[in-house]
C-alpha cells in the first residue's frame, strides 16, 4: 500500500523501464574549468551564462530530491568542480545528508585548487576523490591541459591525502600522447597508495583536433600492462562503470572504463544533471529534462518530483558510441564538461 501511495505521488524509488534502479547522480557544477585539456575542450570555449546556471541552493534542492527518492551517491564534477565559488558550502550542506540516506558524496577534478580545499572536503564528510592525471612528465601534462603545471597538481594530491582523503586517479589512455607511460603511471599509483582507472577518449563535444588520432582502445592497455602486472581477477564495484583487476604485485586496482570496447550500459544506475538543470539520463544521449523549470519558479517540491519521476521513465537502454574514420567526430555535441565526466 505505501508503495502504491509512493508512486502516484511522484516520491517512490526511482526505477527505469528496465529495471535499473537510479541511485547514483553526478552534478556538474559549473561547465567552466581552469585547464584545457585537448580532448575535452577546444582552447576558446563559449561559457554559459551566470544566470541559466543553478544557484548553489537550486542544485542543493534537486540533490536533496534525489536523494530521497533513493540516490545513495552524489558526486560533483564539471567543468572543473573546485572553480564554482562557494562550493565547499554546498559540499558542506550536501555533506549533511550522509548517513541519513546518501553513503558517499564525492568528486571529480583535475587536482589544481585541491590543496587549497582539501581540508574542508574532508571535515564535509568527503572520503575521497577522483583526480584526473594523464601523464607525470610535466612537458606532457602542460600540453595536453595546455594551463596547467604538474607539480600544483602533485600538490593538491599529496594535500588529499595528508587530509585522509583517498584518491582514485583517472587516466585517459591517448595514442602517441601518454601510451608509453601508462606502466609507469600504474607503478607510481601503486607506490603513492592511490587507486587507478584508465578511460577510453569519447566522441563528446567538438574539439580543436580529430580525437581518433588519440584513440586507444583499453584492451591494448591492458595487454600492455599484462606483460609487467599480474592480474587477478576482483569482485570489486564502485557504483560506477568501471571493471577492476587486482595487481598481484600490489594488492591494489586498476580500473578499466570501456565505453567504446565494451558497452557498460546494462548495469547503469546513474544519471547526470548540467549545470543549468538538465538532467540527462544517459551521458551518450541527446534526450534530457529540464529541473531547472520545475524547481527555479516554485518553492514547493512538488512539481520537482512530477518532473523526476516523468524523466526516469525516459532512461534510455543504452548510449551508441562508436569512435573512428568515417563516423562523426562528436557522437553528441556537448562536451563532456557539459553534462560532467
Ligand atoms: N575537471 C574535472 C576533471 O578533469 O577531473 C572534472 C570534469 S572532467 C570532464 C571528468 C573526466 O572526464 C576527466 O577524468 C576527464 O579526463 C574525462 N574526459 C573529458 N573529456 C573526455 C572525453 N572526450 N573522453 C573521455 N574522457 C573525457
Ligand atoms: Fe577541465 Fe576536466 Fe575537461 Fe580537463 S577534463 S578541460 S580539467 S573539465
Amino acid at each position: 500500500m505505501k508503495d502504491v501511495i509512493a508512486e502516484t505521488t511522484g516520491q517512490g524509488p526511482l526505477v527505469d523501464p528496465f529495471g535499473r534502479a537510479v541511485t547514483y547522480l553526478r552534478v556538474s557544477v559549473t561547465d567552466r574549468c581552469d585547464f584545457r585539456c585537448t580532448y575535452c575542450m577546444a582552447e576558446t570555449m563559449q561559457f554559459l551564462p551566470k544566470s541559466e546556471v543553478l544557484s548553489l541552493e537550486e542544485i542543493e534542492r534537486i540533490a536533496s530530491a534525489f536523494i530521497r527518492r533513493g540516490v545513495r551517491k552524489v558526486r560533483l564534477t564539471g567543468g572543473e568542480p573546485l572553480v564554482r565559488r562557494g562550493i565547499v558550502s554546498l559540499v558542506d550542506s550536501l555533506g549533511r545528508h550522509l548517513g541519513r540516506g546518501l553513503d558517499e558524496l564525492t568528486l571529480t577534478t583535475n587536482g589544481n585548487q585541491l590543496a587549497k580545499h582539501a581540508e574542508a572536503l574532508a571535515t564535509a564528510g568527503v572520503r575521497r576523490v577522483n583526480v584526473s592525471l594523464d601523464t607525470l612528465d610535466p612537458d606532457r601534462f602542460r600540453r595536453i591541459t595546455r594551463w596547467g603545471e604538474l607539480p600544483r597538481v602533485l600538490d593538491g594530491i599529496a594535500a588529499a591525502k595528508a587530509a585522509g582523503l583517498a584518491i582514485k586517479i583517472n587516466t585517459v589512455a591517448l595514442r602517441g600522447i601518454n601510451e608509453d607511460e601508462l606502466g609507469d603511471m600504474a607503478a607510481w599509483c601503486c607506490r603513492e597508495g592511490h587507486d587507478l582507472t584508465f578511460i577510453e577518449t569519447m566522441p563528446m563535444g567538438e574539439v580543436d583536433e580529430d580525437r581518433t588520432d588519440h584513440y586507444l582502445p583499453l584492451s591494448i592497455v591492458r595487454a600492455e600492462l599484462a606483460k609487467r602486472f599480474t592480474f587477478r581477477p576482483t569482485d570489486y564495484v564502485t557504483g560506477g562503470p568501471a571493471r577492476y583487476v587486482e595487481v598481484a604485485e600490489t594488492g591494489r586496482r586498476i580500473g578499466f572504463i570501456t565505453p567504446l570496447t565494451h558497452n557498460f550500459c546494462e548495469s547503469c544506475n546513474r544519471v547526470r544533471l548540467t549545470a543549468t538543470g538538465r538532467l540527462y539520463m544517459c551521458l551518450g544521449q541527446e534526450d534530457s529534462a529540464d529541473l531547472r523549470a520545475a524547481v527555479r519558479p516554485s518553492p514547493s517540491d512538488a512539481d520537482l518530483d512530477a518532473a523526476i519521476t516523468e524523466a526516469i521513465t525516459r532512461k534510455p537502454k543504452g548510449h551508441d558510441f562508436v569512435i573512428g574514420r568515417g563516423q562523426p567526430r562528436a557522437a553528441v555535441p556537448r562536451h563532456m564538461s557539459v553534462t560532467g565526466g
